[in-house]
């Protein structure tokens, strides 16, 4: 076997490879290890395909400026800073015992150490070890910072008057505090107890080459990567960006783009973002407004924008069977199955809608508005238009009870109309299932409602002309895809009662147009949101009492975490007992959750629409489109443990009708400041707007939509709440580019991410 003699390092070059470019204590068996943590990282299964512009890509979680550590004597209660310190003494001991037998679980580690000059009183850092292996940690880090070792650590120094002193606790001492050198006198006996990892047989072997790129400048600090901390991947990064060559960082944003924005470099910004510069602000890097981070979050954004952009742009060069026509004679049919005036907005919105369904193209239209807006509706006035147009509508909504109560609502509507509307979903029998499908082939069925299994199982129309799809945020975006993959191009409207604030819309549904319903029905009185505490379940029972005498109903939710479903279903029919058996003697309670039969589920469904239950004990499975105008009152436990988004979904189930409605948040949870805080916002807001605004920045979009299933790749650096200004630049500008299709440039940016994996683009001509 012939081993390749490397050429210069690139970007391309596979990690696996590094070792043969000499970087120090950087060898085979490392070089394998280093690619395989990346390869968790990045998402790529083989660790062979990963790169070096992978590991350039291993952004740092902050900077810490050493250029000037500070000395005890600067120090002060509450202040964040780095010091440079030499351990004087440790001691590891144990605080608790819980099991009374064995080792004990959980130690404090403390270390004792002062600055180089002495200026001041010798500080402690200490931390938390825990678990099974407590103890050998304990024997590692004794064994690793022994007297006279220098090293450096970052956090928020705190006063404690008993020992006269300043403390810092660590939360992740492998993360946070950094060896620079060991003492003078240690011996180079390898400890054996040690924790494993690679750098601890090299560890005793100080290379003073490198500790220059850890003191006396700006540094980099790292989330741990697989086994390698902080300290080995800035030495690693500080290798590759000094063997890679400027020209070997290929510029990929045009000349002109980066004129007109103010862009650095890319082969600037890869340097910078990993090693800041001696004279720039480290406020900008802190705040992520460093212009090394500002190019890197802008391409971040650039080349998602595009993408999305240009599978918008396929989708307008497709047509449909056919435009349909939407007459005078149309519109009053429509007119003549409508239970009440649509509002101005509901009205705005038809209109969109019907334009897009007049359209050569398929219409793919977001229909966002709040809970309780109306959006049934709008949906069941464009089902008529296909449907009196000759084509097949179908609904699919994200629950059985969803779709059940859709297609009770709409026959009820069409009740007077030739067209017939029938359910089809998972939970039919089998004879029933292919007698609907057979019906649904022959174009006998004009309107078919139902969950998933709609497109899941093999579904075949006859003139399939709308699919509408209720509260899309549970579905994931790519429903329309497998239609088409049936060889259906019919018109999709999706609707979701998450409003998705601007950015989001921008990205994750970027190829959608969208309708906003902005105003709510008459007649509606704001629902009172109260935050309450154990101790006010008193109060509780008085409000659900009155409101049951006055004729009302009432809803009671438990969550269902996925981790522990099972606990949380046991205790979700425990509170049910109890009160059915114990607080509410007098009253019927019901159950319902999401693992009953679906024909039970619809008997206790039935009964709550019916006002014969009273109380509706439940789980999420109501969260959303559940309508019982009836029900003026919304009792969430564990208020804490839901996203602001969901709660406003549940919220939306009350205040339905000319009734006064409460929505009452019970948690045992009111110290923490995130949950007080999150749960205040709902108690003064009722706008939907407001709250999706508040849970993107709290939580993220991966939190309020799913978008893990959403097929959208995610953004390397970019933060769509606190880079906004960025995203509206890069969308702005990816939309400059593709408005030239013909371009030579803008050919090379589509044909640059076809060939990224990231984007799915491959297989668009
Ligand atoms: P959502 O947008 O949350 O899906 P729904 O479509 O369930 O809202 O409508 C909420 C309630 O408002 C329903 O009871 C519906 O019948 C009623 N509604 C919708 N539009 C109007 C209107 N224009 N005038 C009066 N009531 C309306
Ligand atoms: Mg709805």
């Amino acid at each position: 076997m012939i081993a390749a003699m490397p050429g210069a390092i690139s970007l391309n070059t596979p990690i696996e490879d590094l070792h043969s470019f000499k970087i120090a204590r950087l060898g085979q068996i490392l070089s394998h290890k280093l690619a395989k943590a990346l390869a968790a990282q990045t998402h790529k299964k083989n660790s062979a395909e990963v790169t070096v512009e992978d590991l350039l890509n291993y952004f740092p979680m902050r900077y810490e400026d050493r250029s000037r550590p500070a000395l005890i004597k600067d120090l002060h209660d509450g202040v964040e800073a780095s010091l440079e310190l030499t351990v004087t003494k440790t001691n590891g001991y144990a605080v608790r015992n819980p099991r009374g037998y064995g080792r004990a679980q959980l130690y404090i580690f403390e270390v004792s150490g002062i600055d180089g000059p002495m200026t001041g009183k010798e500080v402690i850092v200490w931390w938390f070890v825990s678990g099974r292996r407590a103890y050998d940690i304990v024997k590692y880090y004794t064994a690793k910072l022994t007297r006279g070792t220098r090293f450096i650590t970052f956090g928020r120094w705190e006063w404690e008057a008993r020992r006269n002193t300043f403390k810092l606790r660590l939360n992740n001492a492998a993360d946070e505090l950094e060896i620079l050198l060991p003492p003078p006198e240690s011996t180079d006996e390898p400890t054996h107890d040690a924790e494993p990892g690679p750098e601890q047989a090299e560890e005793n072997v100080p290379d003073p080459s490198l500790a220059a790129i850890h003191v006396g400048r700006r540094v980099p600090v790292y989330r741990k990567l697989g086994e390698f901390n902080s300290k080995r991947v800035r030495e690693i990064v500080h290798a590759v960006l000094s063997l890679l060559n400027d020209k070997a960082i290929e510029e990929t944003l045009p000349a002109d783009l980066r004129h007109r924005t103010g862009l650095i470099s890319r082969a600037q910004a890869v340097r910078e973002i990993h090693f800041p510069p001696p004279d720039v602000s480290m406020l900008d890097y802190e705040q992520s407004k460093s212009l090394a981070q500002m190019r890197m979050i802008f391409e971040d954004f650039f080349w998602v924008t595009f993408a999305i952009g240009l599978k918008r742009g396929q989708r307008e060069k497709e047509v449909k069977a056919a435009p349909l026509r939407i007459d005078k004679n149309v519109k009053d049919h429509i007119g003549s199955v409508m239970p009440f005036k649509l509002t101005r907005a509901q009205r705005k919105v038809t209109a969109e809608i019907f334009r897009d369904m007049q359209s050569t193209a398929p219409m793919n239209r977001l229909l966002q508005g709040d809970v309780g807006s109306g959006k049934t509706i709008v949906a069941v006035v464009a089902m008529m238009a296909a449907m009196e147009n000759d084509l097949q509508t179908a609904l699919m909504a994200p629950t059985e009870i969803l779709a059940e109560q859709h297609s009770r609502s709409i026959k009820r509507l069409l009740a007077k109309t030739p067209y017939r509307v029938e359910m089809l979903t998972g939970s039919l029998r089998a004879a029933e299932k292919r007698h609907v499908q057979n019906a649904l082939k022959e174009g006998a069925i004009h309107a078919c409602i139902g969950t998933q299994a709609l497109i899941q199982e093999a579904v075949a129309f006859e003139k399939l002309g709308l699919v509408v799809i209720d509260e899309q945020h549970r579905f994931g975006v790519m429903q329309r895809a497998e239609l088409r993959a049936r060889g259906l191009n019919p018109d999709v409207l999706v609707m979701t009662a998450t409003p998705i604030p601007r950015s989001l819309a921008m990205t994750v549904y970027g190829d959608l147009d969208v309708s906003i319903i902005d105003e709510l029905p008459p007649g509606r009185t704001p629902i009172e949101t109260m935050v309450f505490g154990e101790d006010q379940r008193q109060e509780v029972k008085r409000l659900i009492t009155r409101e049951v005498k006055a004729g009302r109903q009432v809803y009671v939710v438990y969550p269902l975490v996925e981790e522990s479903e099972k606990m949380d279903l046991k205790d979700a029919t425990h509170r049910y007992e109890y009160l059915r058996d114990t607080v509410f003697p007098r009253l019927s309670v019901g159950l319902l959750h999401g693992k009953m039969k679906p024909a039970e589920k619809e008997k206790v469904m039935s009964a709550f629409v019916a006002g014969e239950i009273k109380i509706l004990v439940s789980t999420t499975v109501i969260e959303v489109g559940v309508d019982v105008p009836n029900a003026s009152v919304m009792i969430v436990e564990h208020a804490e443990r839901f996203g602001l988004s969901q709660l406003h979904q549940l919220r939306g189930r009350v205040g339905r009708g000319a009734e006064k409605s409460y929505c009452i948040l019970l948690t045992s949870d009111t110290k923490t400041v995130n949950a007080e805080e999150r749960l205040g916002i709902m108690a003064k807001t009722n706008d939907g707007f407001i709250i999706a605004e508040k849970d993107l920045e709290l939580r993220g979009p991966g939190e309020l939509l799913g978008t893990k299933q959403s097929g959208l790749p995610e953004f390397r650096i970019g933060n769509i709440v606190r880079d906004q200004a960025i995203l509206e630049k890069a969308k702005q500008e990816a939309e400059f580019y593709l408005a030239k299709p013909k371009a030579v440039v803008t050919g090379k940016m589509i044909a640059r991410i076809k060939a990224d994996p990231r984007f799915g683009l491959a297989q668009i001509g």
